[in-house]
């Protein structure tokens, strides 16, 4: 009978423990996983399996904290992936430095503006990029509280042996977290290199326009003043003054047509009148036009056209211009007498080249990438007494580049300059040029 009593506690009390673990214990266990995975991150928690009062709540709760976390998780993810995308898709660099002038942030397009090859984070404002002004720019605003605004080239160290570059830099104060004094300062770098280049340009073309319209309006004045200081009534010397008046007065409207041409050219403003036209006969016609220079220099034009070559869809009397344009240079600048011009036209593949080749000083290696620039004289004296404006080989570039085409020198100097003027065959507009 004891034994019987014994056996039956026995089990009553191993009963008793399973039901106790089943229903205190493993939900206990199982909230502890359960916290650990969402400690973890893990985005399905294990369920705790009871029907408890404690642990049903205890669960739900549990579940709640899960989902929170992961709507967190979410919506840090996509404000890290707005930025980094708003950062990246910006042409202008960014940069926010700390209060020790350690840069903190940097996108890509800093990286590319500065040729960056290492990383910038965690380096400072000088060490990357060397320019005495940034950084007590960036002090300043940091330190005032306020935007500063300033511009910076960079230097030959920077630039690695590219064309100097300019920037503007807008300097901002960070406020996080509405703190009283700035957490660090928001960069914004813009590349204003072209607008300043353009600048540049202008300002030398008002100061080189300006220099060669004064040379012979002082000599027309002077020759005035003589006049009227009595030598009209020395015939002779009347007669001189007006001939060099006449003379710096032709000098001063073949500049405004030189000038006029090329500003219409380059700014794209002239319809070209485009058709298909025999390119030696307009060099024939250019030959008669400046018969009376050619027997006074004693010279010999050659011509030689293949065949294929004769026919190009161009505007005759820009390249008659053209053409104009460089057997008179081979004329001016050739020697004395027996200057020796040869012009031959050649089809490469779909284009056509016309060289002129002449017997002349040539043109020294240096001056060679300059030559087609506005205004750019070898010997400026020489090319002023020749009636030179500056501009004529200015005007062939920028013909050749409205037909689509482009110009190249080469020359040994003193043995004589080949100028080559090609354009496509079949006309294709430049870019930006109505068809
Ligand atoms: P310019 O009106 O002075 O002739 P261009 O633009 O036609 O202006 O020529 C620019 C410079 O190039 C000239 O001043 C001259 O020094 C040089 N040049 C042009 N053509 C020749 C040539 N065939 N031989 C030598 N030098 C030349």
């Amino acid at each position: 009978m004891s034994v019987l009593l014994v056996v039956a506690i026995l089990i009553a009390a191993g009963l008793g423990g399973w039901l106790f673990w089943q229903s205190w214990i493993r939900p206990i266990f199982e909230i502890r996983d359960a916290l650990k995975a969402v400690a973890d991150r893990d985005q399905h928690p294990p369920i705790v399996r009871s029907s408890l009062w404690p642990f049903t709540t205890m669960s739900a709760d549990l579940v709640r904290v899960s989902e929170m976390l992961r709507d967190q998780g979410r919506q840090l993810a996509d404000e890290g992936f707005s930025l980094r995308a708003i950062l990246g898709s910006m042409v202008e660099g960014i940069m926010i430095v700390d209060p020790s002038l350690r840069i903190r942030l940097a996108n890509d397009a800093l990286h590319t503006m500065f040729d960056l090859t290492r990383s910038p984070i965690n380096r400072t404002v000088f060490e990357v990029f060397r320019d005495p002004n940034l950084a007590p720019a960036i002090e300043r605003s940091l330190r005032e509280i306020r935007p500063v605004n300033l511009e910076f080239q960079t230097d030959s160290r920077m630039s690695a042996g590219r064309p100097q570059r300019f920037f503007r830099v807008n300097l901002a104060p960070l406020f996080p977290s509405g703190e009283a004094s700035p957490a660090g300062i928001l960069a914004v770098f813009n590349d204003v290199t072209e607008v300043r280049t353009l600048e540049t340009v202008r300002r030398e073309f008002v100061a080189n326009v300006s220099h060669e319209f004064r040379t012979p309006l002082a000599i027309i004045s002077g020759y005035i003043e003589t006049l009227l200081d009595g030598a009209l009534d020395d015939r002779e010397m009347a007669e001189r003054s007006l001939g060099v008046m006449q003379k710096h007065g032709k000098r001063l409207n073949l500049l405004i047509d030189d000038l006029l041409t090329i500003s219409k050219l380059e700014h794209r403003s002239v319809d070209l009148q485009v058709r298909a036209t025999n390119l030696r006969e307009v060099l024939q016609r250019v030959i008669e036009q400046i018969e009376r220079q050619i027997a006074g220099k004693r010279a010999n034009v050659g011509i030689e056209f293949d065949s294929d070559a004769e026919i190009a869809e161009v505007d005759p009397p820009r390249v008659e211009q053209v053409f104009f344009n460089l057997l008179i240079n081979a004329l001016q600048y050739g020697p004395k007498e027996g200057v020796d011009v040869q012009v031959a036209g050649r089809r490469r593949g779909d284009e056509i080249e016309v060289a002129f080749s002449d017997n002349g000083p040539g043109i020294p290696y240096e001056d060679q990438p300059h030559i087609f620039e506005r205004f750019y004289r070898v010997h400026k004296d020489r090319s002023r007494d020749a009636g030179g404006t500056g501009l004529g080989l200015s005007i062939v570039k920028n013909v050749a580049q409205a037909h689509g085409g482009h110009v190249s020198v080469r020359s040994t100097p003193g043995a004589g300059a080949v100028f080559k003027f090609v354009v496509p065959a079949r006309y294709r507009p430049a870019p930006g040029r109505p068809a």
